[in-house]
């Protein structure tokens, strides 16, 4: 399971989307997946709309978050052409029925969908507001028994500090989840990491700037900072499939 930030993939600018950038995130998901790899992507909204920042402006938070998630839907059907582009079939479920741009999401038919070998990505985040696209990565990931949420991000992985402001943060190579929590470091929000602490699925942070890491953590290949609830399996260089243990193919 493959986290994309809207934010990532609006690039330099910020805002909306920079087709270099998708092309780059679509090429990689497409090798990885013709490698034999089940690939499944969440895609956030931030890069159009994140209903927090519109709170109270004209409009109440179910509504602004509403429209967050309708954000993600544009991120997700642009990452479709892009990855299809690549010669990979995709899939495009949503979490609410639009049923004339994507499926609605039935769980069995996306594991299907992955068993066919095609992408299948996740639009519209949990379909409830009050929640972010981190959470509907790791409830999509448990519910289709993925074996690692790969959270793609702007820097290396998770550091003691920020490492846009501090040049000497430390990287973590390893954490579990309880140090996650206990020191409020900033991987995911702390519901979707309880989520995947409770289903012992492993996080994976790494920067999506550096070419060819999406394709490298889809492999299980080490990158980044890894969050488990064995710290030691991956220290001793074991990919989060191993941390994990291993009960099918990667998703
Ligand atoms: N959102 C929501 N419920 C969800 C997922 C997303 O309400 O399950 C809304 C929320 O307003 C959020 C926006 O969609 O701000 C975009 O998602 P997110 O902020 O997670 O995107 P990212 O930060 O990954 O770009």
């Amino acid at each position: 399971m493959l986290k994309v930030s809207g934010e990532a993939l609006a690039g330099e600018s910020g805002f909306g989307i920079d087709p270099a950038v998708v092309q780059t995130i679509a090429r990689e998901v497409a090798e990885a997946s013709l490698s034999g790899v089940q690939v499944s992507v969440v895609v956030g909204g931030g890069n159009f709309f994140r209903g927090a920042q519109h709170e109270g402006k004209g409009l109440d938070r179910a509504s602004a978050d509403y429209m967050g998630m309708l954000a993600t839907v544009m991120n997700a059907i642009n990452l479709q052409a892009a990855v299809e582009s690549n010669g990979v079939p995709t899939r495009v479920m949503t979490a609410f029925a639009m049923s004339e741009v994507a499926e609605p999401y039935i769980r069995r038919r996306a594991i299907r969908h992955l068993e066919k070998g095609r992408v299948v990505i996740f639009g519209a985040g949990t379909g409830n507001p009050f929640f972010t696209t981190d959470t509907g990565a790791a409830l999509r990931a448990a519910e289709i028994n993925a074996q690692c949420v790969l959270k793609a991000t702007k820097v290396d992985g998770v550091f003691d500090r920020d490492p846009v402001k501090c040049p000497d943060a430390k990287l973590y190579e390893s954490l579990t989840y309880e140090t996650v929590q206990r020191l409020g470091l900033g991987v995911m929000d702390l519901t979707a990491i309880t989520l995947c602490q409770e289903n012992d699925i492993p996080v994976v942070v790494f920067n999506l700037a550096e070419e060819g890491n999406i394709a490298r953590a889809l492999r299980g290949d080490k990158v980044g900072t890894c969050v488990s609830s064995d710290v030691e399996k991956y220290a001793r260089n074991e990919s989060p499939d191993a941390a994990k243990g291993s009960k099918s193919k990667p998703r």
